[in-house]
């Protein structure tokens, strides 16, 4: 059956009881007015022509009496007038005969009447052979027949009053009986109409609330559900189509599941494979994968090592804090080769291990955690010692014999000069060039390989900015002047001392002066400006020079880099990553901002010397 069958038949039903009921009660009603009716149609009627009967031959009485009296006329109109009077409510009482002995009570009064109007008439005519006078002929033959007649329509009024009582006490009766059975047939009525809601609505809503729950379910995942709901109506088929849904949804569920799971062994595969060490982990920093490699160099097990956290696995502030940044920039940090080395000690030995941070974000750029790369660079590390080891004894054993040659062509240049040919000559300065751009290549190599060897040692004391740089400029003036340059200089006077080592910054300070003049034309400008900011002091120089393009502005602060311009700038490409050790030992940091055509700016910061 169709719901809106199911709901219109118990509409109907409830209205049908409501029929049933308004039925009953106009018959009730009805009974009850037929009653009443019946009251004022079968005894009122009788009751009146009794009441007028008595008055008609009351008067009439009077009117004989008045006759008597010898009031002829008077007395016979009263007379006759009531006769008329009496004989209509008699014809009136006849027509409604409704109790029993009534016609015969009736009969009784016609006949005594007629005899009244008989012996009545003797008074009203009076003949001459009366013998007896008129009123003792009034009291012994009229008045008994009078009283007679009275007494017999008082008897029909009696009569018609009792069989009023009788009527009105039935209508009681009638009206006692509708309310009882009106009220018992309501109550009826009202309570089978309750009890067929409820079923109707129990009928209804029980597949509903089945429904209902069978959906809470499949929402939390649990997608074997059944509905035991049989109809069918459209509820039984809402029913069988979630029963459907849910089987459909688990389906794709156990579908999606299966690809996830062999997206998640590809990906353990791959992480596994992956000859460095990996280690991933989610937005808490707790570790969600890890693969051999990394446990091994974190000397941890697989197992052991996931779900815990990151700190507890690798006790380093420095990583942690770089992991923690990332996880907040969502951005991997810019880090040079010696901040991205982590050294781990194993025993006597030490490993040393490039890594590499990466965020991990969903499309929506939601962080879902981090990733870390570590790449063993112990052999390069190892190797590159091994190098700055071999040019710096390298360049240590060629700067004795350089020197003695510089010595030589010096002293050839000097006194053996007058005896050679122009030719020779211009071979002996060539010669005495060369042998100086090694000396200063063999000098910068060296410094180079005793910085990285980690033996550089820095004097540090407080010293002047402007002090610095005029040691610098004074060593270039030479060149300066010869190239027609001029230089400016912008350093405030109150400006806080900085604590550095004299000698290297001002071989900082120099190698920057001398790159600007280089690479600046013929009276071109060079300033050099200092300025205090927050902790640090900023030293500037700034050239009108060539300027270097951008794809070179962060390389040429490695060793041997050098912008490529076609003709050889007799410089070694080591000046710079030079500066940037000096530097960086400072605690300071150094840069470049160039745009090509327009010149360049070098800026490096020194700290403030704290008194
Ligand atoms: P070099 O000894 O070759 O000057 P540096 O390390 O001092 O070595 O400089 C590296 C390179 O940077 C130079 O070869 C040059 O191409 C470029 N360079 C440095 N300073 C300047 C400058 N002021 N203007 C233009 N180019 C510069």
């Amino acid at each position: 059956m169709e719901l809106r069958t199911k709901i219109l038949a118990g509409y109907g039903l409830v209205l049908i009881l409501v029929v049933i009921v308004c039925v009953w009660a106009v018959a009730n009603l009805y009974q009850l007015g037929r009653a009443s009716a019946a009251i004022l149609r079968e005894n009122y009627q009788s009751i009146l022509a009794a009441e007028n009967m008595i008055n008609a031959i009351e008067r009439q009485d009077s009117g004989l009496l008045l006759l008597m009296q010898g009031f002829q006329t008077e007395g016979l109109a009263q007379f006759r007038e009531n006769e008329v009077g009496f004989l209509q409510w008699l014809s009136r009482a006849k027509d409604n005969i409704t109790v029993e002995g009534e016609a015969e009570l009736l009969q009784t009064i016609e006949t005594e009447y007629l005899a009244y109007l008989m012996v009545a008439a003797e008074l009203s005519q009076p003949t001459p052979n009366q013998t007896s006078p008129p009123s003792s002929y009034y009291y012994e033959t009229v008045l008994p027949k009078f009283k007679q007649i009275r007494e017999a329509c008082t008897q029909l009024h009696t009569m018609n009053q009792q069989a009023m009582l009788s009527a009105s006490k039935d209508a009681q009766d009638v009206s006692a009986r509708a309310i009882w059975s009106m009220t018992i047939l309501g109550v009826s009525v009202a309570g089978l109409g309750l009890v067929f809601s409820l079923f109707l609505s129990n009928i209804l809503v029980r597949p509903l609330k089945e429904m209902t729950r069978a959906t809470g379910r499949i929402a939390e995942g649990d997608y074997d559900v059944t509905i035991a709901a049989t109809s069918k109506d459209e509820v039984g088929r809402l029913a069988q189509e979630i029963m459907t849904m849910s089987g459909k949804l688990k389906s794709y569920h156990e579908l999606n599941v299966n690809r996830l799971l062999a997206e998640k062994r590809r990906s353990e595969a791959i992480i596994r494979s992956i000859t460095d060490g990996l280690v991933v982990v989610d937005a808490d920093f707790k570790i969600v994968a890890i693969n051999p490699m990394a446990a091994s160099i974190l000397n941890t097990g697989l197992n052991q090592a996931e779900g815990k956290h990151f700190f507890d696995v690798i006790q380093n502030h420095e990583l942690y804090e770089y992991m923690k940044t990332v996880a907040q920039t969502g951005q991997s940090p810019k880090l040079d080769e010696v901040e991205s080395t982590l050294a781990i000690e194993y025993g006597e030995q030490t490993h040393h291990y490039r890594f590499a941070i990466t965020p991990v974000k969903t499309q929506g750029d939601q962080m879902l955690g981090v990733v870390l790369l570590l790449q063993d660079v112990t052999k390069f590390k190892e190797l590159n010692r091994l190098k700055s080891e071999f040019v710096m004894t390298a360049s240590h054993e060629l700067r004795t014999p350089l020197t003695s040659i510089a010595m030589s062509i010096g002293l050839l240049m000097e006194n053996a000069s007058v005896n050679l040919s122009e030719n020779e000559r211009e071979l002996l300065q060539a010669a005495q060039e060369d042998v100086e751009r090694l000396r200063a290549l063999v000098n910068n190599l060296l410094d180079l390989s005793r910085i990285e060897a980690g033996r550089l040692e820095l004097d540090l004391k407080p010293v002047s900015v402007l002090f610095l740089v005029e040691k610098a400029v004074s060593t270039l003036l030479a060149q300066i002047e010869e190239k027609n340059i001029e230089l400016s200089q912008t350093i405030p006077a109150d400006l806080p001392n900085v604590n550095a080592d004299p000698n290297k910054v001002t071989w900082v300070i120099t190698n920057l002066l001398a790159n600007a003049l280089r690479y600046t034309n013929r009276c071109g400008h060079i300033r050099v400006s200092a300025e205090l900011v927050s902790e640090f002091v900023y030293v500037a120089v700034s050239d009108d020079g060539i300027g270097i393009p951008l794809e070179f502005q962060k390389k040429i602060f490695e060793k041997f880099v050098q912008v490529e311009s076609g003709k050889s700038s007799g410089g070694s490409g080591l000046g710079l990553a030079i500066c940037r050790e000096i530097i960086k030992a400072h605690g300071g940091t150094i840069w470049v901002n160039s745009t090509p055509g327009q010149g360049s700016t070098f800026t490096f910061t020194l700290p403030l010397a704290h008194a």
